[in-house]
């Protein structure tokens, strides 16, 4: 799973190699066995500096590397200082917001650190925690970790974080989002204040700086991209279509238009489900994946997802987080996010990797001041594929958006249903590697907090 990182940047080949960053054997012979020549620009600035022991603030956008930007040279550290982990003990503390990115950096440092002896394990939430018990009981190196259950099992004893050197917050920002900031500030509060930390976020939101302000000491901020700017290998387009019409259209487009893998994001868990429903009635082969998903379920649906022949995924936005799959060629947001940043990164998960990519936006009349507000943080509008109707929004809509026919619609056989009638044959095979960022939400801002924890609480759980 590897991008091009010439694709990233135009300036790919200032960044020099790996080498001339001061990596290890070890790592540089992992790294090639990995397939990357060529550091990402966040690598670039960030790993020097790292492997000189120097705090770190990271703005990074979806897909830039930043994995393998806090891990190599925190592998490299402690090689250069070798220590016998204690029991129930580690030396580097990942702290992630969703089970997947959690799991996925824990196999970031297996793989990168494969030739370096480093011991990681990973925790979280909606498993079972005896295996991961288990797994502290002598020690690692390294320890990635959500929130809650990592702090579930430092109350049972069953983890001891007081001796840790290295922390990494990845996606700060969303961390806020999901309400985790209260249990990430009692975690570093039991945290020796002598250590070296590493801090991303994809947004800045003014407690997200806040948190990074009292846990930083003289950081190097690096920027990759500038606050919410989409990649722009992607092609995004808004269609206005009336509520009721939305069904038909995402048919109609999933049979004519977005036949590769496609990632259709709805607003809520109960929306996804009744969308996965309608698609399945429709004979396209379709995967849902929201928080009230078990692990199991959501592994299934990523595992078909990444298959040659993947399903239409539909996510809520926080399921969505795990999803590391390089070539999503179409994302469709059948409804718009309250937050606009949210769109952001939803859009993120197409055009990465230096492929193109397409992002259509379903807007009825009652998300036109979402869509205004979208349009509002991009700084330009989001070119329209029908006319805005004049007047009472929803009247104009039955002209502009054709329904799918009839015929495409509910009558399906079972094997077409799994099969995805009316897809171009022979899409691309899965080809991996993504992650997301983080919205802050512009309601919660604006709102004193406690009404802001409480909107922010109640959308969590709509999520
Ligand atoms: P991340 O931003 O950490 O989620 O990384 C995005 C994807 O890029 C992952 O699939 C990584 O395996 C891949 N990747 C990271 N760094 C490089 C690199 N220097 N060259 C090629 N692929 C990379």
């Amino acid at each position: 799973m590897t991008m091009t990182p010439e694709s990233l940047t135009p300036d790919a080949a200032l960044h020099g190699s790996f080498a001339d960053l001061g990596l290890s054997a070890q790592l540089l012979k992992a790294l090639s066995e990995e397939g990357y020549t060529t550091p990402t620009p966040i690598q670039a600035k960030a790993i020097p500096h790292v492997l000189a022991g120097r705090d770190l603030f990271g703005c990074a956008q979806t897909g830039t590397g930043k994995t393998a930007a806090f891990a190599l040279p925190l592998i490299d550290r402690l090689r250069a200082a070798p220590r016998k982990p204690e029991p129930r003990r580690c030396r580097v503390l990942v702290l992630a917001p969703t089970r997947e990115l959690a799991a996925q950096i824990h196999e970031s440092f297996l793989s990168y650190g494969r030739h370096s002896g480093v011991r990681a394990a990973v925790i979280y939430g909606g498993v079972g925690q005896q295996r991961q018990a288990r797994a502290m009981m002598h020690g690692v190196d390294v320890l990635v970790a959500t929130p809650g259950r990592l702090l579930d099992l430092i109350g049972q004893r069953l983890v001891d974080i007081r001796s840790v050197e290295y922390l990494v917050l990845d996606e700060a920002d969303r961390m806020l989002d999901m309400g985790f900031i209260h249990d990430v500030r009692k975690i570093v509060g039991q945290m020796p204040r002598d250590r070296q930390t590493l801090f991303f976020s994809a947004t800045l939101p003014a407690e997200v700086r806040d948190l990074a302000d009292s846990m930083l000491r003289n950081p190097l901020e690096v920027r990759t991209a500038p606050r919410s700017t989409p990649a722009e290998t992607v092609s995004q387009s808004v269609v206005f279509v009336a509520k009721r019409e939305k069904k038909a259209l995402l048919v109609k487009l999933l049979r004519e238009e977005a036949t590769g893998r496609v990632i259709v994001f709805a607003r809520t868990k109960h929306g996804a489900d009744k969308l996965h429903r309608d698609l399945e009635k429709a004979g396209i082969d379709a995967a849902a994946i929201h928080g009230n998903k078990s692990q199991a379920q959501r592994e299934k649906a990523l595992a078909a997802f990444k298959s040659p022949r993947p399903p239409v995924l539909v996510a809520t936005d926080i399921a969505a987080r795990g999803i590391d799959v390089d070539d999503v060629a179409h994302v469709v947001n059948f409804e718009l996010p309250h937050e606009p940043e949210t769109y952001v990164h939803r859009i993120g998960r197409t055009g990465r990797a230096g492929q193109t990519g397409a992002a259509v936006s379903f807007c009825d009349a009652e998300e036109r001041s979402r869509l205004t507000a979208i349009e509002r943080l991009l700084c330009r509008p989001i070119p329209a594929r029908n006319q805005p109707p004049a007047g009472d929004p929803a009247a104009g809509m039955a002209e502009s958006v054709p329904p799918a026919r009839s015929s495409d619609r509910g009558t399906a056989s079972r094997r077409q249903v799994r099969g995805r009638p009316g897809r171009a044959p022979g899409r691309g095979p899965s080809r991996p590697g993504a992650r997301e960022q983080s919205p802050g939400s512009t309601a919660a801002v604006a709102a004193p907090p406690r009404a802001a924890q409480h909107a922010r609480r109640k959308h969590r759980r709509a999520l």
